[in-house]
């Protein structure tokens, strides 16, 4: 799909060593560190350093970047890419910050096909083709350490990111065989129409129901955050996903509660409609 990374910076990457107090950064902030076993930490931890290295990291004016904000933003990002490969990334032109919600300005999509709009727009995040990923980062923040709630920004951007290296943004990402293929089109077509008809229950956020691209989105955030949810309620859409990030985080979540990681009912907190995430103006335009 993409020219493997240069040698050099991946090898860049592995000579920065992955300091202890960063996994205790991780193990505070971040819900799913504590679920991955040695193997995929391990994996993470090379993820996470070509990242750090490899993007560009931008902070709003006046907001400083931290140690902690690239850590988990990076981490986040790799979790999705945690069975894929790094070149997925490879579009992601450099990665922006913002302390908080952030308002997009200039033309724009109106959300509805054709519309035009020039109003000031408030977004959590945005990714835009062959360009920049942009999080807030109390969102990013909040969202990493309370998956229950089924929502995470930096899931919901990267998977666009992912979506956008099938071509165009219409929720199929690059997929390994005509058979998941066929199958995820027709698995996602008919979830998506439920979502859009009201008759979906409340795993989706209703965002989901916007166009292909955000249920996808919304999608993998459930997929990640809510695994045992979704395989419980809609399991040949969890089984899809599966199929693409070739990963099941839900048998990992059944290991962390067998293991005494985890307590309490899963599932049980009913998710707040998502406000703040307009589409499609926090993609902007393609570049
Ligand atoms: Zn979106």
């Amino acid at each position: 799909m993409h020219l493997p990374l240069p040698h050099s910076r991946r090898h860049r990457a592995r000579q920065i060593p992955f300091a202890p107090e960063w996994r205790e950064i991780l193990r505070a902030d971040m819900f799913h560190w504590a679920l991955l076993d040695e193997q995929e930490r391990s994996t993470m931890e090379d993820l996470i350093r070509l990242l750090l290295v490899d993007k560009r990291w931008e902070a709003a004016r006046g907001f400083e970047l931290t140690e902690e904000i690239k850590l988990l933003i990076s981490a986040e990002a790799a979790l999705l890419i945690l069975s894929l490969e790094y070149d997925y990334y490879r579009p992601v032109s450099s990665i922006i910050v913002h302390p908080t919600t952030a308002v997009i300005r200039g033309p724009k999509s109106s959300g509805i096909r054709g519309v035009v709009t020039d109003a000031p727009m408030p977004v959590l995040g945005e990714a835009i083709q062959n360009g920049p990923v942009l999080i807030a980062w109390d969102a990013a923040r909040r969202e990493a350490r309370h998956p229950e709630r089924g929502h995470n920004v930096v899931y919901h951007e990267f998977a666009h990111k992912l979506d956008m290296a099938g071509g165009g943004i219409d929720g199929t990402p690059p997929l390994p065989d005509r058979t998941l293929r066929r199958r995820w089109v027709e698995v996602c077509t008919r979830e998506y129409e439920a979502v859009r008809q009201g008759r979906s229950g409340h795993l989706l956020d209703p965002y989901a129901g916007i166009n292909p691209g955000e249920f996808f989105a919304v999608a993998t955030e459930v997929f990640f955050d809510r695994p045992m949810d979704m395989e419980h309620s809609k399991p040949d859409l969890y089984g899809v996903l599966r199929g693409f990030y070739r990963q099941d985080p839900a048998a990992r979540e059944r290991r962390a509660r067998s293991e005494g990681l985890l307590t309490g009912p899963s599932g049980h907190v009913r998710r707040t409609p998502r406000h703040l995430h307009p589409e499609p103006p926090h993609h902007g335009p393609s570049t």
